[in-house]
Protein backbone atom coordinates (compact mmCIF):
# COMPACT_ATOMS: atom_id res chain seq x y z
CA UNK A 1 0.00 0.00 0.00
CA UNK A 2 0.91 3.57 -0.91
CA UNK A 3 -0.46 6.07 1.06
CA UNK A 4 -0.86 10.12 0.06
CA UNK A 5 -0.97 12.58 2.73
CA UNK A 6 -2.21 16.08 1.58
CA UNK A 7 -2.47 20.06 2.83
CA UNK A 8 -3.72 22.04 0.28
CA UNK A 9 -1.53 25.17 -0.78
CA UNK A 10 -3.12 28.17 1.73
CA UNK A 11 -4.39 31.60 0.09
CA UNK A 12 -1.29 34.07 0.04
CA UNK A 13 0.32 31.73 1.49
CA UNK A 14 -0.79 31.70 5.23
CA UNK A 15 0.21 29.85 7.67
CA UNK A 16 -2.68 27.52 8.05
CA UNK A 17 -2.28 24.73 10.50
CA UNK A 18 -5.26 21.80 9.95
CA UNK A 19 -6.09 19.48 12.21
CA UNK A 20 -8.93 16.56 13.16
CA UNK A 21 -9.38 18.88 16.24
CA UNK A 22 -8.95 22.12 15.47
CA UNK A 23 -7.42 24.24 13.36
CA UNK A 24 -5.58 27.95 13.26
CA UNK A 25 -3.55 30.28 11.68
CA UNK A 26 -0.01 31.02 12.94
CA UNK A 27 0.25 34.44 14.91
CA UNK A 28 3.88 34.39 13.90
CA UNK A 29 5.74 33.03 10.89
CA UNK A 30 5.73 29.55 12.23
CA UNK A 31 3.79 26.63 11.31
CA UNK A 32 3.08 23.04 13.23
CA UNK A 33 4.09 19.78 11.96
CA UNK A 34 0.78 18.02 10.95
CA UNK A 35 0.28 15.71 13.68
CA UNK A 36 -2.49 13.62 12.63
CA UNK A 37 -1.26 12.21 9.79
CA UNK A 38 2.12 11.77 11.42
CA UNK A 39 0.00 9.40 13.52
CA UNK A 40 -1.65 7.99 10.69
CA UNK A 41 1.66 7.20 9.42
CA UNK A 42 2.32 4.90 12.47
CA UNK A 43 -0.48 2.36 11.48
CA UNK A 44 1.15 1.24 8.62
CA UNK A 45 3.13 -1.79 8.15
CA UNK A 46 7.09 -2.34 7.32
CA UNK A 47 6.14 -3.00 3.63
CA UNK A 48 3.57 0.03 3.09
CA UNK A 49 4.87 3.20 1.22
CA UNK A 50 3.99 7.09 2.35
CA UNK A 51 4.24 10.12 1.03
CA UNK A 52 3.61 13.71 1.87
CA UNK A 53 2.49 16.75 -0.36
CA UNK A 54 2.35 19.74 1.90
CA UNK A 55 0.97 22.87 -0.36
CA UNK A 56 1.32 25.12 2.73
CA UNK A 57 4.39 23.87 4.33
CA UNK A 58 6.42 24.07 0.57
CA UNK A 59 4.28 27.48 -0.65
CA UNK A 60 3.21 25.71 -3.64
CA UNK A 61 1.49 27.39 -6.04
CA UNK A 62 -1.69 26.31 -7.94
CA UNK A 63 0.53 25.15 -10.90
CA UNK A 64 2.84 23.36 -8.63
CA UNK A 65 0.86 21.97 -6.64
CA UNK A 66 -1.44 19.79 -9.01
CA UNK A 67 2.41 19.19 -10.88
CA UNK A 68 3.15 17.08 -7.74
CA UNK A 69 -0.64 15.40 -7.22
CA UNK A 70 -0.80 14.36 -10.60
CA UNK A 71 2.74 13.06 -10.64
CA UNK A 72 1.83 10.65 -7.79
CA UNK A 73 0.04 7.47 -7.84
CA UNK A 74 -1.47 6.60 -4.14
CA UNK A 75 -3.26 3.93 -3.35
CA UNK A 76 -4.90 5.55 -0.38
CA UNK A 77 -5.34 9.14 -0.02
CA UNK A 78 -5.84 11.55 3.06
CA UNK A 79 -6.67 14.90 2.15
CA UNK A 80 -6.71 18.06 4.91
CA UNK A 81 -9.14 20.95 5.19
CA UNK A 82 -10.15 23.94 7.27
CA UNK A 83 -12.66 26.13 8.51
CA UNK A 84 -10.18 28.48 8.62
CA UNK A 85 -9.91 28.76 4.66
CA UNK A 86 -12.84 26.56 3.63
CA UNK A 87 -13.41 28.01 0.56
CA UNK A 88 -9.95 27.59 -0.74
CA UNK A 89 -9.44 23.96 0.75
CA UNK A 90 -12.52 22.45 -0.70
CA UNK A 91 -11.39 24.10 -4.07
CA UNK A 92 -8.36 21.87 -4.16
CA UNK A 93 -10.11 19.24 -2.35
CA UNK A 94 -12.23 18.70 -5.34
CA UNK A 95 -9.96 19.26 -8.13
CA UNK A 96 -7.48 16.70 -6.16
CA UNK A 97 -10.45 14.33 -5.68
CA UNK A 98 -11.53 14.50 -9.58
CA UNK A 99 -7.76 13.60 -10.19
CA UNK A 100 -7.91 10.37 -7.87
CA UNK A 101 -11.47 9.85 -8.74
CA UNK A 102 -11.15 5.98 -8.84
CA UNK A 103 -9.49 6.00 -5.24
CA UNK A 104 -10.07 5.60 -1.95
CA UNK A 105 -10.47 9.28 -0.43
CA UNK A 106 -10.33 10.70 2.98
CA UNK A 107 -10.33 13.49 4.83
CA UNK A 108 -9.55 14.93 8.41
CA UNK A 109 -10.64 18.59 9.37
CA UNK A 110 -11.51 20.79 12.30
CA UNK A 111 -14.99 21.91 10.21
CA UNK A 112 -16.42 18.41 10.24
CA UNK A 113 -17.34 18.69 13.73
CA UNK A 114 -20.43 20.15 12.47
CA UNK A 115 -23.01 17.88 10.91
CA UNK A 116 -23.65 20.28 7.77
CA UNK A 117 -19.75 20.51 6.53
CA UNK A 118 -19.68 16.24 7.17
CA UNK A 119 -22.88 16.08 5.84
CA UNK A 120 -21.96 17.75 2.68
CA UNK A 121 -18.57 15.87 2.06
CA UNK A 122 -19.44 12.48 3.05
CA UNK A 123 -20.62 12.68 -0.31
CA UNK A 124 -17.78 13.70 -2.17
CA UNK A 125 -15.26 11.30 -0.81
CA UNK A 126 -15.31 7.88 1.59
CA UNK A 127 -15.42 8.92 4.77
CA UNK A 128 -13.98 11.93 7.29
CA UNK A 129 -11.30 10.58 10.05
CA UNK A 130 -12.43 11.17 13.10
CA UNK A 131 -9.57 9.38 15.23
CA UNK A 132 -6.00 8.74 14.01
CA UNK A 133 -5.30 5.45 16.08
CA UNK A 134 -7.71 3.14 15.42
CA UNK A 135 -7.95 3.01 11.52
CA UNK A 136 -7.88 -0.01 9.66
CA UNK A 137 -6.08 0.93 6.25
CA UNK A 138 -6.31 -2.22 4.83
CA UNK A 139 -10.49 -1.59 5.12
CA UNK A 140 -10.36 2.17 4.25
CA UNK A 141 -8.48 0.79 0.65
CA UNK A 142 -12.38 -1.17 0.03
CA UNK A 143 -13.38 2.18 -1.24
CA UNK A 144 -15.96 2.56 1.30
CA UNK A 145 -15.91 3.78 4.80
CA UNK A 146 -19.00 2.64 5.70
CA UNK A 147 -18.72 0.90 9.29
CA UNK A 148 -14.74 1.26 9.45
CA UNK A 149 -13.25 2.38 12.91
CA UNK A 150 -12.44 5.93 13.36
CA UNK A 151 -13.90 6.66 10.18
CA UNK A 152 -17.43 8.65 9.85
CA UNK A 153 -19.15 8.17 6.56
CA UNK A 154 -22.19 9.07 6.56
CA UNK A 155 -24.42 12.37 9.01
CA UNK A 156 -25.99 10.71 11.95
CA UNK A 157 -28.89 12.01 13.52
CA UNK A 158 -27.19 11.89 17.09
CA UNK A 159 -23.64 11.28 16.64
CA UNK A 160 -21.95 9.44 19.18
CA UNK A 161 -18.57 11.35 20.73
CA UNK A 162 -16.10 11.23 18.57
CA UNK A 163 -13.51 9.33 20.69
CA UNK A 164 -13.73 7.01 23.63
CA UNK A 165 -10.93 7.20 26.37
CA UNK A 166 -8.60 4.59 26.07
CA UNK A 167 -5.12 3.59 25.16
CA UNK A 168 -4.00 3.96 21.56
CA UNK A 169 -2.44 0.94 19.51
CA UNK A 170 1.66 1.28 19.19
CA UNK A 171 3.17 1.98 16.31
CA UNK A 172 6.25 5.12 15.83
CA UNK A 173 5.09 7.85 13.14
CA UNK A 174 7.16 8.20 9.57
CA UNK A 175 9.04 10.81 11.33
CA UNK A 176 11.32 11.08 7.68
CA UNK A 177 8.68 12.47 5.67
CA UNK A 178 7.93 15.79 8.14
CA UNK A 179 11.54 16.98 8.57
CA UNK A 180 10.86 19.57 6.04
CA UNK A 181 11.83 22.95 6.00
CA UNK A 182 8.79 24.74 6.18
CA UNK A 183 7.51 23.19 9.42
CA UNK A 184 8.29 25.72 11.94
CA UNK A 185 7.86 25.88 15.99
CA UNK A 186 7.92 29.27 17.23
CA UNK A 187 9.02 28.40 20.68
CA UNK A 188 11.96 26.05 19.51
CA UNK A 189 15.49 26.44 20.16
CA UNK A 190 16.93 24.95 17.41
CA UNK A 191 15.27 24.77 13.20
CA UNK A 192 14.83 21.04 13.16
CA UNK A 193 12.37 19.44 15.51
CA UNK A 194 9.65 16.90 15.80
CA UNK A 195 6.68 16.56 17.18
CA UNK A 196 5.58 13.94 19.72
CA UNK A 197 2.41 12.91 20.87
CA UNK A 198 1.68 11.15 24.31
CA UNK A 199 -2.00 11.83 24.80
CA UNK A 200 -4.40 12.77 21.41
CA UNK A 201 -7.74 14.66 22.54
CA UNK A 202 -7.62 16.27 26.05
CA UNK A 203 -9.05 15.52 29.16
CA UNK A 204 -10.46 19.01 30.38
CA UNK A 205 -13.75 20.15 28.65
CA UNK A 206 -13.98 24.08 28.02
CA UNK A 207 -17.28 24.31 26.06
CA UNK A 208 -15.20 26.73 23.78
CA UNK A 209 -12.62 24.60 22.83
CA UNK A 210 -12.96 22.12 19.88
CA UNK A 211 -10.79 19.53 21.92
CA UNK A 212 -13.39 19.39 24.60
CA UNK A 213 -15.01 17.26 22.17
CA UNK A 214 -11.92 14.75 22.01
CA UNK A 215 -11.79 12.00 24.96
CA UNK A 216 -8.10 11.26 25.66
CA UNK A 217 -6.24 8.74 24.15
CA UNK A 218 -2.96 7.47 25.53
CA UNK A 219 0.18 5.95 23.85
CA UNK A 220 1.95 3.57 26.20
CA UNK A 221 5.06 5.94 27.47
CA UNK A 222 7.57 2.62 26.20
CA UNK A 223 5.95 3.21 22.72
CA UNK A 224 6.95 7.11 23.18
CA UNK A 225 10.70 5.88 24.28
CA UNK A 226 10.76 3.98 21.14
CA UNK A 227 10.15 6.45 19.38
CA UNK A 228 12.16 8.87 20.61
CA UNK A 229 15.27 6.09 19.53
CA UNK A 230 14.45 6.62 16.34
CA UNK A 231 13.91 10.09 16.53
CA UNK A 232 17.78 9.96 18.16
CA UNK A 233 18.96 8.10 15.04
CA UNK A 234 17.40 11.13 12.38
CA UNK A 235 19.39 13.17 14.03
CA UNK A 236 16.74 15.09 15.79
CA UNK A 237 17.30 17.28 19.27
CA UNK A 238 14.66 19.02 19.49
CA UNK A 239 10.79 18.24 20.32
CA UNK A 240 7.40 19.61 20.70
CA UNK A 241 5.30 17.49 22.63
CA UNK A 242 1.54 18.12 20.65
CA UNK A 243 -0.40 16.70 24.34
CA UNK A 244 -3.34 19.73 24.67
CA UNK A 245 -2.52 19.12 28.65
CA UNK A 246 1.23 17.37 28.67
CA UNK A 247 1.35 15.21 32.35
CA UNK A 248 -1.70 13.53 32.01
CA UNK A 249 -2.06 10.30 33.10
CA UNK A 250 0.75 11.17 35.73
CA UNK A 251 1.34 7.44 36.30
CA UNK A 252 1.97 7.37 32.19
CA UNK A 253 4.09 10.71 32.02
CA UNK A 254 6.04 9.62 35.21
CA UNK A 255 8.13 7.13 33.88
CA UNK A 256 8.70 8.41 30.19
CA UNK A 257 10.12 11.67 32.23
CA UNK A 258 12.74 9.63 34.18
CA UNK A 259 13.74 8.04 30.61
CA UNK A 260 14.24 11.14 29.23
CA UNK A 261 16.25 12.37 32.05
CA UNK A 262 18.29 9.67 32.23
CA UNK A 263 18.69 8.06 28.74
CA UNK A 264 18.07 10.93 26.55
CA UNK A 265 19.18 14.10 25.40
CA UNK A 266 16.34 16.09 24.10
CA UNK A 267 15.43 19.63 24.54
CA UNK A 268 11.60 20.67 24.46
CA UNK A 269 8.33 22.78 24.65
CA UNK A 270 4.76 21.66 25.66
CA UNK A 271 1.25 22.48 26.66
CA UNK A 272 0.61 22.83 30.44
CA UNK A 273 -2.21 23.02 32.04
CA UNK A 274 -2.30 25.02 35.14
CA UNK A 275 -4.60 22.09 37.16
CA UNK A 276 -1.40 19.46 35.92
CA UNK A 277 1.15 21.23 37.80
CA UNK A 278 2.73 20.08 41.02
CA UNK A 279 6.28 21.71 41.99
CA UNK A 280 7.16 17.46 41.82
CA UNK A 281 6.45 17.35 38.33
CA UNK A 282 7.63 20.29 36.94
CA UNK A 283 11.12 19.89 38.30
CA UNK A 284 10.81 16.20 36.78
CA UNK A 285 10.08 17.71 33.01
CA UNK A 286 12.98 20.09 33.70
CA UNK A 287 15.15 17.64 34.12
CA UNK A 288 13.81 15.50 31.22
CA UNK A 289 15.13 18.59 29.24
CA UNK A 290 11.79 20.94 28.75
CA UNK A 291 12.50 24.18 28.70
CA UNK A 292 9.37 26.18 27.53
CA UNK A 293 5.75 25.48 28.61
CA UNK A 294 2.66 26.75 26.90
CA UNK A 295 -0.20 28.09 29.40
CA UNK A 296 -4.13 28.23 29.27
CA UNK A 297 -4.27 31.30 31.29
CA UNK A 298 -7.12 32.69 29.43
CA UNK A 299 -8.30 35.66 32.04
CA UNK A 300 -7.24 37.32 34.98
CA UNK A 301 -11.16 36.73 36.54
CA UNK A 302 -10.51 32.85 36.84
CA UNK A 303 -13.55 32.52 38.18
CA UNK A 304 -15.17 33.99 35.25
CA UNK A 305 -14.09 30.78 33.36
CA UNK A 306 -16.40 28.16 35.31
CA UNK A 307 -19.65 29.02 32.92
CA UNK A 308 -17.66 27.62 30.32
CA UNK A 309 -16.20 24.86 31.96
CA UNK A 310 -12.31 25.50 32.82
CA UNK A 311 -12.03 25.40 36.37
CA UNK A 312 -8.72 27.13 37.20
CA UNK A 313 -7.10 28.22 40.71
CA UNK A 314 -5.35 31.67 40.01
CA UNK A 315 -2.80 31.24 42.84
CA UNK A 316 -1.84 28.16 41.20
CA UNK A 317 -1.17 29.93 37.77
CA UNK A 318 1.16 32.28 39.83
CA UNK A 319 2.70 29.19 41.46
CA UNK A 320 2.99 27.55 38.39
CA UNK A 321 4.75 30.26 36.39
CA UNK A 322 7.07 32.01 39.28
CA UNK A 323 8.29 28.11 39.65
CA UNK A 324 9.02 27.61 35.88
CA UNK A 325 10.87 31.36 36.45
CA UNK A 326 13.22 30.38 39.00
CA UNK A 327 13.83 26.67 37.40
CA UNK A 328 15.36 28.81 34.49
CA UNK A 329 12.03 27.40 32.15
CA UNK A 330 10.33 29.79 29.39
CA UNK A 331 6.64 29.93 29.42
CA UNK A 332 4.51 31.91 27.30
CA UNK A 333 0.62 32.49 28.70
CA UNK A 334 -2.51 31.85 26.45
CA UNK A 335 -4.89 34.58 26.80
CA UNK A 336 -8.54 34.87 25.47
CA UNK A 337 -10.16 38.65 24.90
CA UNK A 338 -13.86 38.67 24.44
CA UNK A 339 -15.16 36.08 25.86
CA UNK A 340 -18.86 36.20 26.22
CA UNK A 341 -19.64 37.15 29.91
CA UNK A 342 -16.81 40.15 29.56
CA UNK A 343 -16.33 43.72 30.09
CA UNK A 344 -13.70 45.64 28.03
CA UNK A 345 -12.55 46.38 32.29
CA UNK A 346 -12.00 42.86 32.46
CA UNK A 347 -10.09 42.58 29.28
CA UNK A 348 -8.28 45.54 30.15
CA UNK A 349 -7.49 43.39 33.57
CA UNK A 350 -6.48 40.47 32.04
CA UNK A 351 -3.93 42.23 29.47
CA UNK A 352 -2.51 43.85 32.53
CA UNK A 353 -2.21 40.26 34.39
CA UNK A 354 -0.19 38.92 31.42
CA UNK A 355 2.33 41.40 31.90
CA UNK A 356 2.27 41.35 36.00
CA UNK A 357 3.50 37.50 35.66
CA UNK A 358 6.94 36.71 35.04
CA UNK A 359 6.05 35.71 31.16
CA UNK A 360 8.32 35.82 28.28
CA UNK A 361 5.45 35.17 25.70
CA UNK A 362 1.97 35.74 25.56
CA UNK A 363 -0.64 34.72 22.91
CA UNK A 364 -3.48 37.30 22.63
CA UNK A 365 -6.80 35.05 20.83
CA UNK A 366 -10.39 36.82 20.32
CA UNK A 367 -13.14 34.21 21.18
CA UNK A 368 -14.17 32.88 18.18
CA UNK A 369 -16.87 30.47 16.94
CA UNK A 370 -14.40 27.12 16.07
CA UNK A 371 -16.39 24.18 14.75
CA UNK A 372 -17.30 22.13 17.73
CA UNK A 373 -17.75 24.37 20.41
CA UNK A 374 -20.74 25.52 22.59
CA UNK A 375 -20.15 29.46 20.78
CA UNK A 376 -20.64 28.01 16.85
CA UNK A 377 -23.52 26.22 18.38
CA UNK A 378 -25.48 29.08 19.98
CA UNK A 379 -24.04 31.54 16.08
CA UNK A 380 -25.74 28.51 14.47
CA UNK A 381 -28.91 28.41 16.46
CA UNK A 382 -29.09 31.98 16.51
CA UNK A 383 -29.12 31.72 12.62
CA UNK A 384 -25.61 34.01 12.85
CA UNK A 385 -23.72 31.52 10.42
CA UNK A 386 -24.26 30.82 6.97
CA UNK A 387 -23.21 27.38 5.35
CA UNK A 388 -20.01 27.95 3.77
CA UNK A 389 -18.96 31.68 5.17
CA UNK A 390 -16.31 30.13 7.22
CA UNK A 391 -12.55 31.99 8.23
CA UNK A 392 -13.39 32.29 11.96
CA UNK A 393 -10.23 31.69 13.97
CA UNK A 394 -9.03 33.46 16.64
CA UNK A 395 -6.62 36.28 14.40
CA UNK A 396 -10.22 37.65 14.26
CA UNK A 397 -9.70 37.65 9.96
CA UNK A 398 -13.77 37.72 10.15
CA UNK A 399 -15.88 39.41 12.72
CA UNK A 400 -16.55 37.19 16.28
CA UNK A 401 -20.36 37.17 15.67
CA UNK A 402 -21.51 38.99 18.86
CA UNK A 403 -19.76 36.77 21.50
CA UNK A 404 -18.67 39.62 22.80
CA UNK A 405 -20.66 42.86 23.80
CA UNK A 406 -17.50 44.49 22.63
CA UNK A 407 -17.89 45.52 19.46
CA UNK A 408 -15.63 43.83 16.63
CA UNK A 409 -12.77 46.68 15.79
CA UNK A 410 -12.80 47.68 19.45
CA UNK A 411 -11.65 43.72 20.52
CA UNK A 412 -8.79 43.76 17.39
CA UNK A 413 -7.65 46.95 18.55
CA UNK A 414 -7.57 46.09 22.33
CA UNK A 415 -5.90 42.33 21.53
CA UNK A 416 -3.27 44.89 18.81
CA UNK A 417 -2.41 46.78 21.90
CA UNK A 418 -2.12 44.16 23.95
CA UNK A 419 0.36 42.51 21.72
CA UNK A 420 2.27 45.46 21.81
CA UNK A 421 2.13 46.20 25.51
CA UNK A 422 3.46 43.02 26.63
CA UNK A 423 6.49 42.77 23.78
CA UNK A 424 7.74 46.31 23.22
CA UNK A 425 8.64 46.47 26.60
CA UNK A 426 12.67 47.41 27.93
CA UNK A 427 12.33 44.90 30.49
CA UNK A 428 10.71 41.88 28.39
CA UNK A 429 13.87 42.38 26.06
CA UNK A 430 16.45 42.22 28.61
CA UNK A 431 14.39 39.14 29.88
CA UNK A 432 14.24 37.51 26.42
CA UNK A 433 18.33 38.21 25.54
CA UNK A 434 19.17 36.51 28.98
CA UNK A 435 16.95 33.88 28.14
CA UNK A 436 18.44 33.07 24.77
CA UNK A 437 20.63 29.69 24.50
CA UNK A 438 22.49 29.92 21.52
CA UNK A 439 22.84 32.08 17.92
CA UNK A 440 20.56 29.59 16.34
CA UNK A 441 17.78 30.50 19.21
CA UNK A 442 18.13 33.96 19.09
CA UNK A 443 17.96 33.66 15.20
CA UNK A 444 14.77 32.14 15.47
CA UNK A 445 13.27 34.21 18.34
CA UNK A 446 13.66 37.78 16.41
CA UNK A 447 12.09 35.91 13.54
CA UNK A 448 8.73 34.84 15.03
CA UNK A 449 8.83 38.03 16.71
CA UNK A 450 9.01 39.96 13.54
CA UNK A 451 6.45 37.69 12.39
CA UNK A 452 4.52 38.38 15.07
CA UNK A 453 4.12 42.45 14.57
CA UNK A 454 3.51 41.75 10.93
CA UNK A 455 0.78 40.11 11.51
CA UNK A 456 -0.75 42.39 14.13
CA UNK A 457 -0.36 45.16 11.93
CA UNK A 458 -2.06 43.18 9.33
CA UNK A 459 -5.17 42.18 11.75
CA UNK A 460 -5.14 45.95 12.67
CA UNK A 461 -5.59 47.60 8.40
CA UNK A 462 -7.64 44.26 7.19
CA UNK A 463 -11.39 44.53 7.11
CA UNK A 464 -13.81 41.64 7.92
CA UNK A 465 -15.07 39.79 4.76
CA UNK A 466 -18.44 40.04 3.87
CA UNK A 467 -20.82 37.40 5.30
CA UNK A 468 -21.52 35.52 2.41
CA UNK A 469 -21.76 31.71 1.84
CA UNK A 470 -19.88 29.01 -0.65
CA UNK A 471 -18.63 26.26 -1.76
S1 LIG B 1 -7.64 22.36 28.39
FE1 LIG B 1 -7.07 23.47 26.52
S2 LIG B 1 -7.23 21.99 24.85
FE2 LIG B 1 -8.33 21.13 26.62
S3 LIG B 1 -10.48 21.71 26.30
FE3 LIG B 1 -9.53 23.29 27.62
S4 LIG B 1 -8.78 24.89 26.18
FE4 LIG B 1 -9.19 23.02 24.98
Amino acid sequence: MHLLFVNPPSPRNRSIIRLIDCSHEAKADYLWQPSDFMLISALLGPDDGASLIDGTADRLGEADFFRLVAGSNPDLIVFALSGVCWESDYRYFRKTRDRFRDKPFYVIGDIFQEEAYLSRIVQECDGVIVNPFHLDLEGMMGRSGKGLPGVRSAAEAAPAPLLREGEAPGGIPRHGLFLKKGYVFPLARRARFATVTTVWGCPFACSYCPDSNFQPAVRPWQTVVRELEHLETLGVKELFFGDKAFGYPRENVAPLLDEMAGRFNFSWSCYFHPQMYTAELLELMKAAGCHTLIVGIESANTDGLKRYGRHVDKGRIVELVTHADRLGMSVCGDFILGLEHESEAEMLATTRFARELPLDFASFNIAAPLPGSAFRQKAVAAGRMVFGAEGYDTLSHRGELGISAVGYERLRALRNRAVRQFYLRPSYLLRRLRKTASIEHFVLQVSQMAGMARKSLMSAQSRPPPLTGGG
